[in-house]
């Protein structure tokens, strides 16, 4: 069993959706193919959702009825036949009249939930009536059958192995299975969400439920990149990644890759792939258990940072003031990314401001306090980084123009973080690439 993920962008125009075709029917191997909402479709609900929530109906109305339009032309597009096309409209237009009808009930947070899923449940639908146009055999396995998140909004893969394999079951001989990614059941019952991006979540979860031999993640990119292409003239695809370092990557800015997808693939020991739809044969990314060498493979950038500084001659000789510290930021559920200590002074990052407020309260009786906003990190990721000679020269040799605010080295050994003001980012991250990579 292998997973194949298409992301919004792949199945975002009728050619694409062609393109998807030929590459889930290239071979005959049993695959659960799993697909985000079209692109743009999601932006759009969650500005379906901002107009509702805020009573204007009016904007409510006049996105979900360009929506609407948006898939009556990509109908025409997709199919040939005129029964399919009626078909298709009749089947979409049911999830519009859905969005029509919640407009005038009374909003709340479940309703805003089932706004979101709609761009999925929508794709996912069309594509098996182009698959049935086509006489593509498939089933389709809807997701809120089987993706379930618990009380803390955790997916347990054991849970979701249980109901997926009864579904599974009851189409052996089956080898194309059709699903969403993105949505799922809470503890409740209601439909719900992964968080934005979070088809590449749904995808690796499944492939570990199904304990498939490869999850594959295409998108418009071929791979991971050594750095930011929007940013810096030229880059590469790196070609091999170890879970440790895929994780860093993800979660310290490459948007490619949605950071909670690592962990179900790497526990459960399933292979990622990252391939680009519009090139279906280049390389792109491999992600495994093991790093294949050693040394600096990328560098990204991760914006939204605030710093605190928290400075106390408290802390002079004293134990037990770092847990202090830690315990307001855990009793507001808020994580802290990088910290760096001397003696009378704690620095750490945050990426939510959401309880900056009353973090800031209860953290000035330990002591001054400095807040400092528009910060990014930006990581520089590989294996084994402690052991390379010259590494922290090269990096700091580099910078030398650059004002750094924070270094944390030497906690993991597969990321070097520096936090610096967000306006100097790009140049961080261009000299890093001539320094680094010896690359523009
Ligand atoms: N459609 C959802 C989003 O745009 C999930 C995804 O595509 O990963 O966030
Ligand atoms: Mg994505």
């Amino acid at each position: 069993m292998k997973i194949m993920k298409f992301g919004g962008t792949s199945v975002g125009k009728p050619e694409r959706m062609h393109q998807v075709k030929d590459l889930i029917t290239k071979d005959g191997e049993e695959k659960i193919v799993v697909l985000s909402a079209l692109s743009g479709t999601t932006n759009a609900l969650v500005g379906i959702g901002d107009a509702m929530a805020t009573g204007n109906k009016l904007k409510a109305k006049e996105l979900i009825d360009q929506l609407s339009l948006h898939y009556d032309h990509f109908i025409t597009d997709l199919l040939v036949k005129t029964e399919m096309q009626e078909k298709a409209k009749k089947v979409i237009h049911e999830h519009f009249d859905f969005l029509n009808i919640i407009l005038k009930i009374s909003f709340n947070d479940a309703l805003n939930k089932d706004i979101l899923a709609q761009g999925e449940l929508m794709s996912t639908k069309l594509f098996c009536l182009y698959l049935e146009e086509i006489g593509v055999n498939h089933v389709f396995l809807p997701a809120l059958d089987f993706m379930a998140i618990d009380s803390n909004d955790e997916p347990q893969v054991l849970a979701i192995r249980e109901k997926l394999n009864k579904t599974l079951d009851a189409h052996r001989g089956t080898t194309l299975f059709i699903t969403q990614g993105y949505i799922c059941r809470n503890a409740k019952g209601e439909v719900d969400n992964l968080k934005r991006g979070g088809s590449d979540y749904s995808a690796s979860l499944i492939a570990a439920a199904a304990n498939a031999s490869v999850c594959e993640i295409w998108t418009d990119i071929d791979g991971m990149h050594n750095n930011d292409p929007r940013i810096v003239k030229s880059t590469r695809a790196i070609e091999q990644l170890s879970f440790d370092e895929a994780a860093e990557l993800a979660y310290f800015g490459a948007k490619i890759l949605h950071p909670a997808s690592i962990w179900p693939a790497q526990q459960f020991n399933i292979p990622v792939k990252l391939l680009n739809t519009m090139e279906p044969d280049a390389k792109g990314t491999l992600i495994v258990k093991e790093a294949d060498s050693m040394g600096v493979k990328a560098v990204a950038a991760k914006d939204g940072i605030v710093m605190i500084k928290i400075k106390s001659s408290r802390m002079l000789l004293a134990y037990g003031f770092l847990r202090k510290i830690f315990e307001v930021f855990e009793k507001y559920k808020t994580s802290i990314d990088m910290i760096t200590t001397s003696e009378v002074a704690v620095s750490v990052t945050i990426d939510s401001v959401l309880h900056l407020d009353e973090i800031s309260k209860e953290l000035a009786p330990l002591g001054e306090l400095e807040i400092i906003r528009d910060q990014t990190i930006v990581s520089v990721v590989g294996n084994k980084l402690t052991q390379q000679d010259g590494l922290l020269t090269k990096l700091f040799d580099s910078l030398t123009s650059i004002h750094i605010n924070m270094v944390s080295y030497g906690g993991s050994a597969h990321n070097v973080s520096i936090l610096v003001s967000t306006e100097h980012r790009n140049k961080t991250l261009q000299l890093l690439n001539k320094g680094i990579f010896g690359l523009d």
